[in-house]
């Protein structure tokens, strides 16, 4: 028996076994972790051949690592993806497919909320390169269509955007793109492909910070872009190759593929506590706005019911007070833990302004629409009931 015997049609069967075969190898149930920089070749001939991409075979392990392909095979399977391309951490991804899509002269659009650095990438790293950056409100793709031309190469954006909660329309805004011969880039770090599949809904490329939920533990940086497997291939051999090193490890890879393992319940389980720490902040006396797609009062309730199959375990709100109630509310966390970063076991609370964005001036924030007082949930894996008394404890204080 092989692999390809194996019945795997469901997301979580996939997660678990996609392109895996225990039995072309020693039997081991895990895959092996293959810590080896270079790799040998029979004859200068094969080596010739290998580097000519005339042979199959790996070469070194800038370009290429046998446990980070099979990462790669898997995410782009869950993606529903050509192909993918594992890096070093989600901003290597990131960096390493603009590096190579983007040349001196061409405009990448973005929208008007992105993570902190990838801001910084693209306002202070690309524009310095002749990229033209330009900053569209997506949550409208009318704006688009209006903003849009022909030196518009790439439309980039995330859904949610991180951390104010934004969707995005990605089937309406990809197809604007595409008509207009530019391509879509979704930074689906937020939903993972268990909640979301950009690519079937018209984005070119898919990229992740797989250091949040596909690794999913907090014990590690990586990154993946899902994208058509030709110019993937450009990627690695340029963008990650020449340009970044973003490179991942084996080990990392071995790490995130363990973490693939339980993203199905590990994400059900996300979103069902979102959902229940959600409706309690709803009602709260002292909150002022719940930004999560779960609630029916939430300005994109249907976009979010069409576009993700769950709504996911980041929170936004505001309270009432402003800023300085939010300082003293995150003060007096005792289980949610003050750290940025997202989709761990450990629920995380975090204050944008201050922290994953505070390299956006206050009049910037003021423009990408991240408010000063906005504070930033990812729900963990806890006991619910443990967390509402968390909350309820700490609003005391607010
Ligand atoms: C964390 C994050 C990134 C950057 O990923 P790293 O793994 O930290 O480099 C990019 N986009 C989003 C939405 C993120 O949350």
């Amino acid at each position: 028996m092989s692999d390809k015997d194996k019945p795997c049609a469901g997301f979580a069967t996939r997660a678990i076994h996609c392109g895996y075969d225990a039995y072309a190898g020693h039997g081991s149930l895990n895959p092996p972790i293959y810590l080896s920089s270079t790799y040998t070749f029979p004859t200068v001939e094969d080596g010739a051949a290998r580097f000519a991409g005339e042979q199959a075979g790996f070469v070194y392990s800038r370009v290429g690592n046998p446990t980070t392909a099979l990462l790669e095979a898997r995410l782009a399977e869950l993606e529903g993806g050509e192909a993918a391309l594992a890096t070093a951490s989600g901003q290597g991804a990131t960096t390493s497919l603009l590096w190579t899509l983007l040349a001196p002269g061409d405009e990448i659009i973005a929208d008007k909320t992105l993570y902190g650095c990838t801001f910084g990438f693209l306002n202070h790293g690309l524009a310095k390169f002749g990229v033209k950056v330009t900053h569209v409100d997506l949550t409208d793709p009318a704006n688009l269509e209006a903003a849009i031309n022909p030196a518009t190469r790439v439309v980039f954006f995330e859904s949610p955007a991180n951390p104010n909660m934004r969707l995005i329309d990605i089937a309406a805004v990809a197809a604007i793109a595409r008509r207009h011969g530019a391509l879509t880039v979704v930074d689906n770090t937020y939903c993972t492909p268990y909640l979301q599949r950009p690519i079937e809904l018209g984005a070119d490329f898919v990229l992740h910070s797989a250091t949040k939920y596909l690794g999913g533990h907090g014990d590690l940086l990586a990154g993946v872009i899902v994208g058509p497997a030709e110019a993937l291939t450009r990627v690695r051999f340029h963008g990650l190759k020449d340009m970044t090193g973003a490179v991942l490890s084996a080990q990392d890879a071995f790490l995130v593929l363990r973490g693939l393992k339980t993203l199905a319940l590990r994400m059900d389980r996300h979103c069902a506590n979102a959902q229940g720490v959600a409706e309690f902040l709803a009602v709260h006396p002292k909150v002022a706005l719940v930004h999560f797609p779960g609630l029916p009062g939430f300005p994109q309730f249907e976009l979010a019911r069409r576009q993700m199959a769950q709504p996911g375990g980041m929170i936004a709100f505001e309270l009432k007070e402003g800023i300085e109630a939010g300082r003293r509310f995150m003060n007096a966390l005792r289980l949610f833990t003050r750290a940025v970063s997202l989709g761990d076991a450990e629920s995380l609370a975090q204050h944008p302004a201050s922290m994953t964005h505070c390299f956006y001036t206050p009049e910037e924030r003021a423009e990408h629409l991240i408010g000063e007082g906005l504070v930033r949930l990812s729900v963990g894996l806890e006991d619910l009931a443990d967390l509402l008394a968390d909350l309820e404890k700490a609003m005391e204080s607010a």
